[in-house]
């Protein structure tokens, strides 16, 4: 919950607000209505005080940790990656895949 606050704090700190144009600095934000990654939100701009609602979408949680093995392994495979990034995605100098039938 922390997350999406912040989110959506930062998200109307960095808009204009539409009736005073200046950068919004919520003085009130209230969470309406979700609904999986939307939100119903009350803004009240910092600035004017008007209120309005807006509806926000939420980028899909991508927060996963990185072990120290995760980078032990990345490091390996780099010092040993040729830069073929074709070979790597499965695909023949010719650009089609190797799995193709002929
Ligand atoms: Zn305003």
């Amino acid at each position: 919950m922390q997350y999406e606050q912040r989110f959506l704090q930062h998200y109307f700190a960095h808009r204009a607000c539409p009736s005073c144009q200046k950068t919004q600095r919520p003085e009130a934000l209230f969470v309406l209505a979700q609904r999986q990654h939307t939100r119903v939100v009350m803004v009240t701009c910092g600035g004017c005080h008007h209120r309005r609602i807006f509806v926000v979408s939420l980028p899909a949680s991508s927060a996963t940790t990185i072990s120290q093995h995760d980078v032990r392994a990345m490091h390996s495979f780099l010092d040993t990656f040729n830069g073929d990034f074709s070979g790597l995605f499965g695909f023949n100098s010719d650009g089609g895949s190797p799995l193709a039938a002929d």
